[in-house]
């Protein structure tokens, strides 16, 4: 087009004659030659820096992917766990239709293995496997920010970490089943500890805890009537059942309320912790 190219001759002029400007004057070039010579640098120095910056985040962004915090079967290890998992998912959603989520864990867990269910190691490896599933696909939901699939991988991770224990090897003697529900409502703190604590082997939540660390745990009321708005309260605050351990209360209130409801199953729940730490202090 010829108007542009008059425009861009005409430029060029302009240039041409502001660089024989300058060389007229000799304290002008060397002072041009140095600020120009500080540009090149710098110009030099920010496409280094932002070459490593692009570099450091590929790196990361592969790192990032590869991470499986913490789970890493072989790949028939995998694709066993990956079936086991779609079979426990098919048995939770169909007992969920009628129960509550507390029981259909349970329930999905009883379809599977039958009642009582075998304590073998490779049902043991099974369970811990799953567990190990759960956490590492929770903690990529919190890096992915989907917070809700985060709740329920930890609450089905925590009822796993908690069936090897108790119903199989009879360490430990209860289901922490206030601890797998609360995780259902739990806090982002509350959460990304939970997970934290559990993936040793990743540092991925590294970055999501320095920046929740801050933030109060909050634990939820054992009383079902509860006044308190999703029955959460301060969890360094929280009353405990001193008898079972199990039941948390915000206040001395709702304890005394809760308590016709929770008697029996805090008398039961005692008796086995006791019974079963006998039976280890035997074993061990
Ligand atoms: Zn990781
Ligand atoms: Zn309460
Ligand atoms: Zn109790």
């Amino acid at each position: 087009m010829p108007s542009s190219k008059k425009n861009s001759s005409r430029r060029k002029g302009k240039k041409a004659a502001a660089i024989s400007g300058a060389s007229n004057n000799n304290n002008g070039v060397e002072h041009d030659a140095v600020l120009e010579r500080a540009i090149a640098l710098a110009a030099a120095e920010k496409r280094t820096l932002d070459k490593a910056a692009a570099e450091e985040k590929a790196k990361e962004s592969v790192a990032g992917s590869k991470c499986k915090h913490g789970y890493d079967p072989s790949p028939i290890e995998a694709r066993f766990c990956n079936n086991f998992m779609a079979k426990f998912m098919d048995a939770i959603n169909s007992a969920r239709k009628r129960h509550d989520n507390e029981h259909s864990l349970a329930l999905a867990f009883d379809s599977i293995f039958g009642k009582p269910c075998p304590k073998g190691a490779k049902e043991i490896a099974t369970i811990e496997r799953a567990a190990s599933f759960c956490l590492s696909i929770g903690t990529q939901n919190l890096l992915d920010g989907d917070y809700d699939c985060a709740r329920q991988n930890a609450s089905m991770g925590c009822f796993f970490l908690e069936i090897v224990p108790t119903v199989m090897l009879g360490t430990k003697a209860n289901i922490d089943w206030p601890k797998i529900m609360e995780l259902n409502y739990a806090d982002l703190r509350t959460l990304i500890s939970f997970y934290r604590k559990r993936t040793h082997h990743c540092s991925c939540l590294d970055k999501m805890y320095k920046e929740v660390k801050s933030m109060k745990k909050m634990g939820i009321c054992y009383n079902p009537e509860c006044g308190l708005s999703n029955r959460k309260a301060e969890r360094s605050t929280m009353l405990h059942c001193t008898q079972c351990r199990c039941a948390n209360y915000c206040s001395r209130e709702c304890q005394a309320a809760d308590w016709p409801r929770h008697r029996d199953g805090c008398v039961e729940t005692a008796e086995c912790t006791e019974r079963v730490k006998k039976i280890v202090k035997i074993a061990t």
